[in-house]
């Protein structure tokens, strides 16, 4: 159940309502809108009795929730969801966020040379593996914690915002330590207690859809993190798996309209998973902008064929360029705008 405050409840009359949701028993989640405070309540086994809660001052009225998500729905909050990660770098607002960079950090020497490009080319959001979770054990694993160092030399050498994946509640109590977002990936998107411990976090999560995620089984996983206190979460569309060989996945750009009809969590595409192909990823990164993502993660390598982790679908700094200028213009059309102009 949502408790809808009146767009002139005091903080006072917020603050008791929360109380007397605890009181009974529950969680109280208060998200501030822009015209007024929706309550929301966890916790509960079954329907929560309004009477007494709508009796209490400020009260506007108590919604049953039609969804089985309660906190990430747009029900509860009608704004998306502005995820401020400092320095002007937001996600979620009216500028599109690029996260770009490497799909692992392979050295030092590797990762400044496309974090410079990146930082030339507009983006603002470094990302690159340190820890990989890889289809095949014998395949490239990452640095580790020798590959977070080399993600905060990049943060303080560009001024880059860094992306970097937890797989485990170990490596999460790392990546927090030196990431600006947590990045639980498409194969984890289901490990709840992992979800759980992002929650926990003070650092936002960049959670990826799994592979064959459903939209509501996305936006579940999205409520765990959430309902644990930890409100910066950022969908990520990576592409499902399907009967088309075309491509490695199948990119669900309808899926973008769609979360955002359901939540207020902003919410990425990721043209390079989801097409595997480098080829593509620039048509497909043009297409999600057009489509209303929030932003882009992108996979950039300067020597491609040498990757220790999918080269194949890493695109050279050169074409980033391209695509950064592609789409501002598409940007501008729907009153968007891009960093870096
Ligand atoms: C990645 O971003 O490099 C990655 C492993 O992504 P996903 O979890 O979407 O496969
Ligand atoms: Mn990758």
């Amino acid at each position: 159940m949502l408790v809808m405050m009146k767009a002139n409840a005091s903080a006072g009359e917020i603050r008791e309502v929360c109380r007397k949701i605890e009181e009974m028993g529950f969680k109280a989640h208060p998200i501030p809108g822009s015209m007024r405070t929706a309550i929301g309540i966890t916790g509960n086994r079954g329907p929560v009795e309004p009477t007494a809660l709508e009796a209490l001052p400020g009260v506007a009225e108590c919604v049953p929730v039609s969804k089985p998500y309660k906190l990430v729905a747009r029900e509860l909050k009608e704004d998306t969801t502005v995820v401020d990660l400092g320095d002007g770098v937001c996600v979620g607002g009216p500028e599109i966020a690029v996260i770009a960079g490497p799909c692992a950090v392979e050295s030092r020497s590797q990762a400044f040379t496309i974090a410079r490009a990146v930082s030339a080319a507009g983006a603002r959001l470094f990302r690159g593996g340190a820890y990989k979770p890889r289809t095949s054990p014998y395949s490239f694993q990452g640095l580790g914690e020798e590959g977070l160092n080399i993600l905060a030399e990049v943060r303080a050498e560009f001024g880059l915002k860094i992306v970097t994946e937890a797989v485990d509640q170990e490596t999460l109590e790392l990546v927090e330590q030196y990431s600006d977002v947590i990045q639980i990936g498409a194969r984890n998107m289901q490990n709840f207690s992992l979800l759980k411990q992002a929650g926990r976090s003070r650092r936002p999560v960049l959670l990826k859809r799994g592979i064959s995620a459903t939209l509501d089984e996305l936006l579940m996983a999205a409520e765990y993190i959430v309902a644990e206190g930890n409100y910066n979460v950022i969908l990520c569309e990576r592409g499902v798996r399907t009967f088309a060989d075309h491509t490695r996945n199948t990119l669900d750009l309808s899926v973008v309209p769609a979360a955002q009809r359901l939540s207020h969590l902003p919410i990425l595409v990721d043209p390079s998973h989801g097409t595997g192909r480098r080829e593509k990823v620039l048509p497909l990164s043009r297409a999600a902008v057009a489509v209303g993502a929030d932003g882009l993660i992108l996979e950039v390598h300067h020597k491609p064929d040498e990757a220790l982790s999918d080269g194949n679908q890493s695109i050279l700094p050169s074409q980033l360029e391209i695509l950064m200028k592609d789409i501002r213009q598409i940007a501008a059309v729907l009153g968007r705008k891009v960093a870096g102009e």
